[in-house]
């Protein structure tokens, strides 16, 4: 059967006017019965290529295809003959993203459909690219002959390609980020929200991570807008890299990324994870032949246990950035209740620092730097001290950053250079002032002639001035801090290299700047005594290392006496720690050194202690069924002690409620008195700010099907529904009241 027997029932749509060759026969009507005339508009029709006609016989092979549709497929490619299910195939509309389904279903269910769009099978999978795929739009009707017999399909196609990949060009534009690839803002709520909402009905978890790059600003204002984005383009490669299968990447726009991780909820994981992200993102870039260094802050909040709903969730994760940031940059947090009150905080500090200086609450303190033998003070730190009318005294590791992030920190730095440089103005000649300059100020064209007023209006030595850098200055441009660094060295004054080891520590930094002095952080003397970490040998390499580049080292946050001799030992030069004296106001250093008190007698505890953290928090214990408050004493991952119960025997099992869901399964271990030391089944994992967690926290599903409403974990201690749950059982042990006073002093 040819094409002419099968087109009988075609309905003539007539888009175009049909050219045919004899203008005088269009003119005339043409008869049902005049066959010839009829083929001859067919053909006419097919060639104008308006659209093509194809027939399948009762299997659905194809039997018939217009000549131009045939010569869209590959040459050598068989078309008559074979299932038209392996030639094309339909697209799921909902998705857009490529899930095909075999045509096939279609054509077995004997339906008509109209105007379907398929797309165009390549003979090797994988070969094609999205943006050379066919597409067409499908027509067809199933026919059958008098006794109702299928005798297969006919129909016509057109080709959509074009008109279909702008279409898929603009839903991608609407859904995606043109600069990385990754989803926008709109698909990342979209598919939140459709996630949350089945996994509500499944009892499943996800977790959502919003991330914030430190530092980009400077990138982008000192490499310019391309060197921004092509940052923020490896920036995505690197976080694709890393996350896990199943999550879905978003750039929310600026430096803003998130990161959602769905069947997710164990926080040792989680922090795992972010810490890796962090050291990836904080690895060097190469841009354009400059180098650039950022790092990232980390938000972390899982649902359903800190949100249930999208929007609840967006809002536990910005909160818990917001913490990150705050708490000293390239760090994570997770979600928790007090959060809220901290954010709060926040924004109340940067309000008011705005007017601290005005209002005289800013005052500037001087912390002794000693010689690490001798204990002869050779100058002093001026570290800020803000005395804020309402929460007192308020830490410049909170409000330092504060004022970086609100533009205030040109103005405070300005204020504690004139204030240093004025104070040590009236102390020996032979001592020093260092100042902390931040990486920020040191951008700020104004500094030299900042540093050069402050030296004048005091008539200080330049060279009785240190100004203390850190790391961080070396990701700007590289021409403009080189600029800097001769500019202040060329004033006389000194540079110190501050918490050294604690950034991207780089030789070349050393080598590039005209550094007089390196600070080693206060992180390698913590536990530089014990033998099982390497901070000592790390002390030993950079005291060599700058010695063979002639400068000399201090050592941060001396605070026992056997970190002392250690330190002494590892022959750094100099010692600045709480072991000789805190920052005291200028008073205090003048009352000294009119006394003619130059040597510092080292006063702190024998011995470092391990890093433990003493901990004065009222939890409650859980023993069969019954509630008891105690005192947590100490804390760590695998164990606690507390006080408050008396005469529990060895070997008892207990239960923690550290609060908000949070539930430890423990063995006594030890008992004394009032005191018991417990062992923990399952470890704590950090929180990311220097406290501990629970991996898993009781879920909110679960309380709810105890007949609690639906919701994220609310604050404070709850009774837990158990499968035994009654009232609370008789006490067991003997609960003693034990203030917090009555413990060791910190
Ligand atoms: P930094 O420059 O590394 O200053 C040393 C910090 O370590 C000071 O904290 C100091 O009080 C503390 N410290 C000293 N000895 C010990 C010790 O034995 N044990 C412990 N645990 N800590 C010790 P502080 O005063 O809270 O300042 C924190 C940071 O805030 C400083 O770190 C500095 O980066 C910044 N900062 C302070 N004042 C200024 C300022 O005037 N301008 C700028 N830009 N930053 C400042
Ligand atoms: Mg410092
Ligand atoms: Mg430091």
């Amino acid at each position: 059967m040819g094409v002419r027997g099968m087109f009988k029932n075609l309905g003539g749509q007539g888009a175009e006017p049909i050219s045919v060759p004899d203008a005088e026969a269009a003119a005339r009507k043409i008869s049902k019965v005049d066959a010839k005339e009829r083929l001859e508009m067919l053909d006419a029709f097919e060639a104008a290529g308006i659209a093509w006609l194809w027939a399948t016989d009762p299997e659905g092979n194809l039997i018939y295809l217009s000549d131009s549709a045939v010569e869209t497929f590959d040459d050598k490619r068989p078309v008559i003959g074979e299932p038209l299910g392996k030639l094309i195939e339909t697209v799921c509309e909902t998705e857009s993203e490529g899930r095909t389904r075999p045509l096939s279903f279609l054509l077995s269910s004997r339906t008509s459909f109209v105007e379907q769009p398929v797309r165009v099978i390549e003979p090797q999978e994988g070969r094609a690219s999205e943006d050379s795929e066919t597409w067409w739009a499908l027509t067809g009707k199933p026919q059958y002959d008098a006794k109702e017999n299928f005798l297969g399909y006919r129909g016509s196609a057109k080709d959509i390609t074009a008109v279909y990949q702008d279409q898929r060009d603009s839903s991608r534009m609407a859904e995606y980020d043109s600069l990385t690839g990754l989803a926008n803002r709109h698909r990342m709520t979209r598919r939140l929200t459709a996630i949350l909402n089945a996994y509500k009905v499944e009892k499943r978890s996800c977790a959502l991570l919003m991330l914030d790059l430190d530092r980009f600003k400077q990138v982008n204002d000192t490499l310019g807008h391309p060197a921004g984005d092509e940052l923020l383009r490896q920036v995505s490669q690197r976080l694709q890299r890393i996350v896990p299968e199943g999550s879905e990447i978003g750039r929310l726009g600026g430096d803003e990324f998130q990161i959602m991780i769905p069947d997710m909820d164990d926080r040792g994981d989680l922090g795992e994870l972010s810490n890796r992200i962090i050291s990836m993102i904080s690895q060097p870039y190469s841009i354009e032949g400059s180098r650039a260094i950022i790092g990232t802050s980390i938000g972390v909040a899982i649902a359903p246990y800190d949100g249930i709903e999208p929007n609840e969730l967006i809002k536990a994760t910005d909160l818990a950035l917001y913490a990150a940031k705050g708490g000293g940059r390239g760090q994570f947090r997770f979600y928790s209740n007090d959060l809220k009150e901290t954010a709060e905080d926040r924004r109340e500090i940067e309000e008011d620092l705005r007017d601290a200086l005005v209002r005289g609450e800013l005052e500037m303190h001087y912390q002794p730097v000693v010689d690490a033998k001798t204990h002869i003070v050779r100058g002093f730190e001026a570290l800020m001290r803000w005395e804020h009318p309402v929460h007192g005294a308020v830490s410049p590791g909170i409000f330092i950053p504060i004022a970086e992030d609100s533009n205030l920190i040109d103005e405070l730095g300005a204020w504690a250079l004139r204030q240093a440089c004025e104070d040590a103005g009236s102390w020996p000649s032979d001592l020093t002032v260092s100042v902390n300059v931040s990486a920020q100020q040191f951008v700020s064209d104004n500094l030299p002639s900042v540093v050069q007023s402050a030296l004048q209006t005091s008539g200080l030595n330049p060279d009785q001035l240190e100004l203390e850098i850190t790391e961080s200055v070396f990701m700007g441009d590289v021409e403009a801090t080189d600029a800097m660094f001769k500019t202040l060295s060329k004033l006389g004054v000194k540079l110190a290299l501050d918490d050294f080891g604690t950034g991207y520590s780089s030789l070349a930094y050393l080598r590039r700047a005209p550094f007089d002095k390196i600070k080693i952080d206060q992180s390698f003397v913590r536990g530089c005594t014990e033998d099982d970490n390497s901070n000592a040998a790390i002390i030993t390499a950079i005291v060599s290392l700058a010695r063979a580049m002639d400068m000399v080292t201090t050592a941060e946050g001396v605070e026992a006496l056997d970190e002392l001799d250690k330190i002494a030992a590892l022959d750094a030069d100099m010692v600045q720690g709480f072991i000789f004296s805190r920052a005291v106001p200028q008073a205090d250093v003048l009352a000294k050194l009119e006394a003619g008190e130059l040597k510092y007698e080292p006063i702190g505890p024998a011995k470092s202690r391990a890093d433990r953290r003493t901990l004065f928090r009222r939890i409650s214990v859980i023993h069969e069924n019954h509630h008891y408050t105690v005192m947590l004493r100490d804390l760590s991952r695998t164990g606690a002690r507390i006080e408050g119960l008396v005469d529990v025997p060895v070997g008892t099992q207990l239960v923690l409620d550290l609060g908000e869901g949070q539930l430890v399964v423990c063995t006594v271990m030890r008992s004394q008195d009032a005191t018991q030391g417990l062992s923990f089944e399952t470890s704590l994992v950090t929180d990311g700010a220097g406290g501990l967690c629970t991996r898993h926290r009781v879920s909110p599903y679960m309380l709810a099907s105890a007949g609690m409403p639906l919701q994220a974990l609310p604050p404070g201690n709850y009774k837990m529904p158990t499968r035994d749950s009654g009232p609370d059982s008789t006490p067991r042990f003997m609960q003693v009241d034990v203030s917090a006073g009555s413990s060791r002093a910190r």
